[in-house]
């Protein structure tokens, strides 16, 4: 056999892409998809571990043993997708010619299953492994990441990894982080024809927002691919009782996107500052900041936050994902730094795995009604997994 090249089942890699999307796997419901990829991933001859991260919800760890002990390489996935929203038939797995549609098949279930279809292909190709390959299928991305966080908490292990996240077949040698805040106003009610015995917080926060909008995120230059630009969004406010009553409390919640070299302390600080310039010119001023997504409870992910990552163009992994994606696509392998948030974070910065992201689909089509994977990108995938798995995991 030729080295770099076992051979994909391209059936079977857009089948078990169908499959997948028809198990319904909202983020909180991840237990069927878990233990039917754990009877897929024994059927291939892995050896397989279903982690219990809460009641019915497990990550799923797959091992293709080497000669040696130790991890080569490990494909790295989430299990869990965005709620349906407004999608018609979203785990029907309808296709046609070019695509395969429903919700997770972009965001990523087609990145699982070409995964999947690469393991597959080098058990099929009976080639002796110097050393291991791995799966981790993980709950909880779309929400407190409590998968990968587990990950952590168990010291996983591996040479190198590859997150499936879809990037339009882009590698992805970075991604941005995320830092969820929310700021408070405080006032004092009072009848609305008597505002002069209030305080009104809402006033306090418009301060506040105009502040904000003044703020710039630093831009950092990131080698092979250019600009990447931080960002901070004021997406959601409340405030207010009724119109007729000042209001004594108003809350803004904010998307603040973190580039590599910047903290969550960094971004919190900055805010901090401006309140407490508002707080030395006006005596009625008060206002706390914390960190707080409306969908996040648990307090490990607040502590935590998700950082911004950044893996060396000159890695090992990249190389060999650019060089696979060359030779099976036949057009360049494209560098890019994604602006949307990957858990690749808590491989590269937490467990010090280089990470290069690289997957099947279009990201702009993730959590859309539109959501769909091209067929052909799965295919092409699954063969640079396979070569990238061979690269990695070298025959003695
Ligand atoms: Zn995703």
């Amino acid at each position: 056999m030729r080295s770099g090249s076992p051979e994909v089942d391209v059936e079977y890699a857009l089948r078990l892409t169908k499959e997948l999307v028809r198990i319904p796997s909202v983020t909180g419901e991840e237990g069927e998809i878990a233990k039917f990829l754990a009877e897929e991933l024994s059927g291939l001859g892995l050896k397989v571990e279903l982690r219990r991260i809460q009641s019915d919800r497990f990550n799923v760890i797959g091992v293709l043993k080497g000669e040696e002990e130790g991890i080569a390489l490990a494909f790295h996935g989430h299990t869990d997708t965005v709620p349906p929203f407004g999608m018609e038939n979203p785990f029907s797995a309808r296709e046609d010619e070019e695509y395969i549609y429903g919700r997770g098949s972009c965001d990523q279930k087609a990145g699982l299953a070409a995964s999947i279809a690469a393991l597959k292909a080098i058990v099929d190709s009976e080639v002796e492994l110097r050393k291991g390959l791995a799966f981790l299928g993980v709950v909880d991305e779309e929400r407190e990441h409590r998968g990968s966080y587990a990950l952590v908490e168990d010291g996983f292990k591996a040479d190198a990894a590859i997150c499936t996240e879809p990037t339009g077949l882009e590698i992805a040698v970075g991604c941005k982080g995320t830092l969820p805040l929310k700021i408070t106003t405080f006032g004092k009610a009072a009848h609305g024809s008597a505002p002069w015995r209030g305080v009104n917080a809402v006033y306090k926060m418009a301060k506040v927002l105009l502040a904000l909008e003044e703020l710039k995120p630093r831009s950092v230059t990131v080698p092979g691919v250019g600009e990447v630009r931080g960002s901070i969004n004021v997406g959601l406010i409340r405030g207010g009782e009724a119109y007729n009553v000042v209001p004594d409390s108003c809350s803004i919640w904010i998307d603040r996107r973190l580039v590599p070299g910047e903290t969550q302390e960094d971004a919190l600080r900055e805010i901090r500052e401006i309140l407490d310039e508002l707080g030395r010119l006006d005596p009625n001023f008060r206002a706390e900041l914390s960190v707080d997504r409306p969908d996040w409870e648990w307090e490990p992910i607040k502590k935590r936050g998700l950082k911004p990552c950044l893996v060396n163009p000159e890695e090992d992994v990249v190389k060999w994902v650019r060089e696979a994606h060359e030779s099976v696509a036949g057009d360049r392998g494209k560098l890019k730094f994604s602006s949307g948030y990957f858990e690749m974070d808590f491989l590269v910065n937490d467990l010090g795995i280089p990470t290069a992201a690289y997957g099947p689909g279009d990201p702009e089509l993730a959590h859309t009604p539109e959501e769909r994977v091209s067929k052909r990108q799965i295919v092409i995938a699954s063969r640079v997994y396979a070569a990238v798995a061979m690269s990695a995991a070298r025959t003695a």
